[in-house]
């Protein structure tokens, strides 16, 4: 079996479906683009627990973990099947590495999930189970996480790390008009530059970047961008950035292709 590429996407405001078009059609096409996975872990900016916990549901549920947007989303549902076996291969990858995992006997998929996925896999018929961040643990630890689960590449597993390449709700215009914050375009091409090149350390400085503390007042949404540094194993990223959504939260997905022979 081909190695997987490892996926990015940054997934917006929930209600990106319905109001950032270029974005879901960016992540279409990055699902049309992909080989068939056997199953998909998505870790997304939405779950964070005590330590890394992947769900073993058969059948999750939509989590509609957000209020105050249309009735038509919070209806919406993305019923892919679960994948309790990944979720323990997980687990055994993880304890392995030295990292103490857990499972979730219940837990669904919350919209930093269900969102890109129900663009990227409209049919809903390939497997999917959620892996946790770790909360407080920053980002030389998630990269760690990322790497223990690489082998998981290796073995039909699609690995779609969701969460936001800026998350700074004080650039944001939810009118929607205007031009993009230069903060978040400044801060999103320092991202671009430094995974083109390859440099997870630089990256893993981002704090002291240009807007690079303020692009992220908390970390949870740049978080599972580590998560995929970490399984892309030094393969190098190609960007899409479609166009930032409201003003500020840059859209941009990144696709590791697995490096050649
Ligand atoms: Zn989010």
């Amino acid at each position: 079996m081909s190695r997987l590429p490892v996926v990015f996407v940054s997934h917006g405001a929930p209600d990106a479906l319905l109001k950032a078009p270029e974005a879901v059609a960016c992540w279409r096409q990055i699902g049309r683009d992909l080989p068939r996975p056997s199953a998909i872990l998505a870790v997304s900016a939405h779950w964070e627990a005590r330590q890394p916990t992947a769900s073993l549901s058969g059948a999750p549920e939509t989590i509609h973990d957000f209020s105050g947007f249309s009735p038509a989303l919070h209806a919406m549902q993305y019923l892919a099947p679960g994948a309790p076996a990944l979720a323990e291969r997980v687990v055994s990858l993880l304890s392995a590495a030295g990292n103490a995992a857990a499972l979730h006997p219940t837990r669904g998929l919350d919209h930093g999930a269900w969102v890109p996925l129900s663009a990227m896999f409209p049919a809903a018929d390939v497997p999917v189970t959620q892996l946790s961040l770790v909360r407080d643990a920053g980002p030389a630890a998630h990269v760690a996480l990322g790497q223990a689960l690489a082998p998981l590449r290796d073995e039909g597993v699609l690995i779609v790390a969701t969460g936001s390449i800026t998350h700074n709700f004080d650039w944001l215009d939810w009118q929607g008009a205007g031009d993009p914050a230069p903060q978040a375009e400044i801060f999103a091409d320092w991202v671009a530059e430094r995974a083109a090149a390859g440099d997870v350390a630089g990256l893993l400085g981002y704090r002291a970047a240009p807007h690079g503390a303020a692009a992220h007042p908390t970390e949870e949404h740049f978080l599972p961008f580590f998560v995929a540094l970490g399984a892309a194993a030094g393969d190098r990223p190609v960007r899409h950035r479609p166009p930032f959504a409201y003003g500020g939260l840059a859209m941009d997905a990144y696709v590791w292709p697995a490096a050649g022979p």
